[in-house]
């Protein structure tokens, strides 16, 4: 077996800490190569201990500074800023980049990885929503392989055939039905919204993740993400995309074909089990996940998304639909609100408002490279900044 060498962006979060846990218990098939935090200093100097990366990359260079003094007495070397990202993403080196950074920061490295032909198993969704044709065409030119880590994607990949070409018709596919837990406001009456706190936000009945991506859990705005990275990864069109809430987080996705048949995937909700299957690709390997009991699961409910409490998912159709730089526009919007939202400086409810003023304000335009990409972001930015109360 060939060892697999591993570069893990944003190593220090909810996903890489999972990812790193995967790694552990099984030394013989990877090696850490480098990793990647921005602020968790502490953490990512244990996990520099424990795996002995050659690199490591933080946010600034005081941060450089400080996590070079805590590592003294081992080889890593340590580098800051985005384009350090970059280069440990791209390093001949790496065979795989686990790309979990969070948010748009996550883009240029991740693209870089995409670029330089690796395997990109990608948790990162925003760099797919707001760059999907650019990323995609990376991903083709350079030959490289791309594997879901969201739960929901990785279950719509592990029930599509294995031959998968990007051809969902020609596979007999007719639609692809991602699942939500509808989130922990899933039965709140709409009046109660207006007053929810960042805390009750990021307490998801089902998933441990980080801060931001629990926001988007709660508002729907992360099914609306999860909509687009499907349109991209599978080459789907907005109609072959349903949202299903499924509030036990059991099934993971589905894949209906036109025979009648629906294949999912199942399994108890850790985000282990999508990491390993990635990591492995195509054997399969211990997550350390407990075996599904569906005796204890007892009961699997569905029911149809909810728009009038839940405009974010809404809005990320409305997005997809008008293409260009509408997506990277709805991104950065997002952003910029559940920040707000985060600091108190914004309502619950007004998140969407926000980010459906930033769409209304900022006009379509291709988005052809990077660069029309990041264009896109910094002007929807500046304009949901406006939006906020001052
Ligand atoms: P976390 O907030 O837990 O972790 C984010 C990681 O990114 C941390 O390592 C953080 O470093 C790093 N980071 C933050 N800002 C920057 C920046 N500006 N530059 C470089 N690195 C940065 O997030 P999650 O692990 O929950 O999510 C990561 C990604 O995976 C997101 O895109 C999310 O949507 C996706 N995802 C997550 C799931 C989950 O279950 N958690 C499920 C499906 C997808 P530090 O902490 O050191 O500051
Ligand atoms: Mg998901």
């Amino acid at each position: 077996m060939k060892v697999q060498r591993l570069t893990i962006l944003g190593a220090t979060g909810s996903i890489g800490v999972s990812t790193l846990d995967v790694v552990a218990r099984h030394p013989e098939r990877f090696e850490v190569v480098a990793l990647t935090g921005h602020r968790r200093l502490d953490v990512l100097a244990e996990q520099c201990r424990r795996f002995r990366p050659r690199h490591a990359v933080v946010g600034s260079s005081d941060d450089a500074g400080r996590l070079k003094a805590m590592l003294a007495d081992i080889g890593t070397e340590v580098l800051a800023g985005p384009e350090a990202l970059c280069r440990v993403a791209s390093l001949p080196e790496v065979d795989a980049v686990m790309a979990a950074i969070v948010g748009a920061a996550g883009l240029p490295p991740t693209l870089a990885a995409a670029t330089a032909g690796k395997r990109v198993l990608l948790a990162n969704k925003e760099a797919l929503v707001m760059a999907g044709g650019v990323f995609m065409n990376a991903v083709k030119t350079a030959g490289a392989t791309l594997l879901p880590i969201d739960s929901e994607h990785n279950a719509v990949f592990q029930s599509l055939p294995a031959d998968f070409s990007g051809d969902l018709a020609r596979h007999g596919v007719r639609r692809i039905l991602l699942t939500a837990s509808g989130g922990p406001f899933r039965n709140t009456p709409a009046a109660e919204l207006a007053k929810v706190t960042p805390e009750q936000a990021c307490a998801h009945p089902n998933w441990v993740m980080g801060r931001k991506i629990s926001v988007d859990s709660a508002t729907m705005m992360n099914k609306g993400l999860e909509v687009i990275e499907a349109r991209w990864l599978f080459d789907a069109t907005p109609d072959q995309i349903d949202v299903v809430i499924h509030p036990q987080s059991v099934i993971h996705s589905l894949v209906q074909y036109v025979d009648g048949s629906v294949l999912a995937q199942l399994g108890n909700p850790d985000m282990r089990t999508p990491i390993a299957h990635a990591l492995a690709y195509p054997e399969r390997i211990d997550a350390g996940v407990a075996p599904l009991d569906l005796f204890q699961v007892g009961q699997l409910n569905f029911e149809r998304p909810d728009l009038e409490r839940f405009p974010c998912l809404a809005l990320a159709y409305r997005a997809l639909r008008a293409g260009g730089n509408a997506p990277a526009v709805l991104n950065a919007a997002n952003e910029i609100a559940v920040e707000a939202f985060l600091d108190g400086r914004l309502a619950f409810q007004r998140i969407a408002v926000v980010i459906a003023a930033t769409l209304d304000a900022v006009p379509v335009a291709p988005a052809a490279d990077l660069a029309a990409v990041l264009a896109a972001d910094a002007a929807a930015r500046e304009v949901a900044r406006v939006f906020l109360p001052q």
